[in-house]
């Protein structure tokens, strides 16, 4: 393979490595793959390309829009994974390495596509819960919504995903309509770079909307504003470092921290050797060591066992990491590649003899290892380390020192008390999992445990083949955690998108209300029509469009009907002793049901026309009862449109049904497809 030579990308621009030049070297051979260097890069003029040409233009979509650009970048890479592939070899990763590094990336792309487009409205402010009443007479109303912020994202990722590091925040960057520049961890940075001129060469994505620096950002961070975002993941000390940069603290710039962690996995107390519980804890600790050559920041350090059964563990780990082929990772038989390069070797080495101050090598060497089809000296190959630690509460750098690599240490507890103390003791972490069919357990680590972690995993007989692992950050969950984890959240679907957003709470008058937000609330001006609006197509229909209905009495046999025919003969419709007996009823009254079916019935358009469909109800709420005699009359009210394809788009309605007194006796929203 020739050398690489890594190119920015700024300002619509490849510019090639100047300055101090970096070689970077192969993670299994330690031939030189490229090199690297940033000095020719105009950073300011980076972030003015950003914010005034990449900002404007993604904010001019909608979500679904952006949705959309990620869904067919997602498919771009997808169609061209082979050679990012190929790169990733050298970076130590086997197959299944690269796979969860590319392939998971592209699957966030996915996923974000198909929450934009589901989860977000097909326009440029979000809303952000419900409406607030600050007034009696409903004069003055907020709502909490949520717009782009309108500078850029600066992402620094760390060097174990080169591709996932960058796919996930991307994602929620571009969905939420800012650009975003790219700066990848230098010492794999030649696979980042391939999958970003990927996304460069497809097209798809407007002018501006994603830059990239190969090597340093040099005076980047001093020029940023309090519309930017920095969003690092890396290690604590240089987070710290970043963090405490003058002008971020000056302009209070968002500053999102994905840093490294001391996670714990526990063996539930109820999951003995022989359980599925224990064979499954087995097999994921094993996988979680040794997948990515343990360079994972959700990658367990920290095997909490029962005492008693600490020697099993410790057995049965030994037992699987003894057959674990370790070596040239383009071998279809290789488990575990090598680590990132001999600087990273170096460090997991100093670290782990650190760890071993506190406890005993239970498994492995640390300063030779036996590989397969490759050179052991010339890669960066390290011997998976299990250590067993006999005194966890006097111990202080098993639960301190993070070895990024193959290294992980077994500790004993006593009961379960003693357990979540002992995972706690990580100062925060990302992911803390727990192998148990108990719920009473479950309950308890979620009560005693889950203010020190960003996720709780549990495993058990149960979740089986489906569950997606210990290590797994998926774009649905969050990914963060409090404390030594950084104290930052990324993805968890919608929530990763408004890191990139302002929240601003918006009070005026419930019309300026409706202008601003596109959806109609009771007290904004209402549009009374002679056209019924089920004979509007979704193009024609306009929010606040009402329909008034007649009125209909709803009588005793009514209700004895309605009893008979749905066979619901719940005593407060039938039997008028009981019903007056229940505080809530005067006597008999109508079923919530027959209310509703009523409802329909009075503002039903029958024939064939735009309504394709009745697709739900949301929040539907009883609030007053209906006595045999009194008299029905419904307010359908078009609330909110949401386009879905070029063919229909769903219709939110507001309903309200009133008695013959004006009270409202029933409210709830309907949601209908409507043809285009
Ligand atoms: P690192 O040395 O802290 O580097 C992280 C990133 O920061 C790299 O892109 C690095 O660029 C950049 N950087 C370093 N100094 C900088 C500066 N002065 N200004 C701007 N950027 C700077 O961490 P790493 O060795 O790449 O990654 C390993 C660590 O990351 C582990 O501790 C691991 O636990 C953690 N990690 C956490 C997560 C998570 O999601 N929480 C995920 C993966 C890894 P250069 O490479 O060019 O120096």
């Amino acid at each position: 393979m020739s050398v690489l030579s890594l190119q920015s990308f700024a300002k619509g621009e490849w510019i090639a490595p100047a300055g101090r030049i970096s070689s970077l070297k192969s993670a299994v051979t330690g031939e030189v793959v490229a090199e690297i260097g940033s000095g020719a890069l105009d950073f300011g003029a980076m972030a003015h390309h950003a914010r005034n040409a990449g900002g404007p233009a993604l904010r001019a979509m909608s979500f679904h829009q952006r949705a959309h650009l990620l869904k067919a970048l997602a498919q771009y890479l997808n169609d061209r994974r082979e050679a990012l592939y190929e790169l990733s070899y050298e970076t130590g990763a086997t197959k299944a390495d690269s796979m969860i590094d590319i392939d998971g990336g592209i699957a966030t792309l996915f996923v974000y596509a198909s929450k934009g487009r589901r989860e977000l409205p097909d326009d440029t402010i979000y809303i952000d819960g419900g409406l607030e009443q600050l007034s009696r007479s409903g004069n003055f109303v907020g709502q909490h919504v949520a717009t782009s912020l309108q500078g850029v994202a600066l992402h620094i990722n760390a060097f174990n995903f080169p591709v996932w590091g960058m796919l996930e925040k991307l994602a929620p960057t571009l969905l939420a309509g800012v650009p975003a520049i790219v700066k990848p961890a230098s010492s794999t940075a030649w696979l980042t770079e391939a999958a970003f001129r990927m996304i460069v060469e497809s097209g798809i994505l407007p002018e501006g909307a994603v830059q990239f620096i190969a090597g340093s950002t040099g005076d980047l961070i001093d020029r940023l504003t309090l519309q930017d975002v920095v969003s690092f993941t890396g290690s604590a000390a240089t987070a710290m470092m970043l963090r405490a940069n003058p002008n971020l603290l000056k302009n209070s710039v968002r500053f999102v921290a994905e840093q490294d962690s001391l996670n714990a996995s526990i063996l539930g107390p109820d999951a003995t050797p022989g359980t599925p519980e224990f064979d499954a804890f087995i097999r994921e600790v094993h996988r979680e060591m040794t997948t990515k050559a343990g360079q994972k920041c959700t990658a367990i350090r920290r095997i909490i066992v029962p005492d008693a059964h600490r020697s099993a563990v410790i057995e049965a780990l030994s037992d699987r990491l003894s057959k674990t082929t370790i070596g040239n990772p383009r071998d279809e038989a290789t488990r575990m590649g090598a680590l990132a390069g001999h600087a990273q070797r170096d460090d997991v080495r100093e670290k782990a003899k650190r760890i071993g101050q506190d406890a005993r090598l239970a498994f492995g060497d640390l300063d030779s290892v036996e590989v397969a089809n490759a050179d052991a000296q010339a890669g960066a190959f390290f011997s998976p380390i299990l250590f067993e630690c006999a005194d966890p509460d006097g111990a202080q750098d098993v639960h301190e020192v993070e070895a990024f690599g193959p290294v992980s240490t077994v500790m004993g507890y006593r009961d379960l008390t003693h357990a979540l103390a002992l995972a706690n003791r990580g100062q925060g972490s990302l992911v803390a999992s727990v192998f148990t069919h108990d719920g009473a357990v479950a309950r308890k680590v979620v009560e005693m445990s889950g203010a020190f972690h960003g996720r709780l995993y549990f495993a058990n007989r149960d979740t089986g083949k489906d569950a997606t692992g210990h290590g797994s950050p998926l774009p649905h969950m969050i990914h963060g955690g409090p404390g030594r984890a950084g104290g930052g959240e990324e993805m968890g679907g919608i929530r990763g998108v408004m890191h990139y957003m302002q929240r601003t709470a918006i009070q005026g008058s419930p019309d300026l209300l409706m202008a601003i937000t596109k959806s109609w609330t009771p007290g904004s001006k209402t549009l009374e029509k002679d056209t019924h609006p089920f004979r509007l197509t979704f193009g024609d229909l306009e929010i606040g469009h009402t329909l008034r209905t007649e009125a209909r009495t709803v009588s005793l046999e009514d209700i004895e009907h309605f009893a008979e025919f749905t066979g619901d003969n719940f005593y407060a419709h039938m039997d008028e002793e009981a019903a007056k007996a229940n505080p809530f009823f005067p006597g008999r009254v109508a079923h919530g049901y027959l209310i509703l079916s009523f409802a329909a019935g009075l503002f039903v358009e029958p024939a064939p026309g735009p309504v394709l469909a009745n697709y739900g109800l949301d929040n539907l709420r009883f609030m007053k009862p209906v006595s045999p005699g009194d008299t029905l009359k419904v307010r359908l009210t078009a609330k909110q449109k949401a386009r879905r394809n070029d063919e229909y788009g769903e219709v939110r309605w507001d309903v309200g049904v009133y008695n013959q007194d004006d009270e409202q006796v029933a409210s709830y929203e309907l949601l209908t497809m409507n043809a285009m």
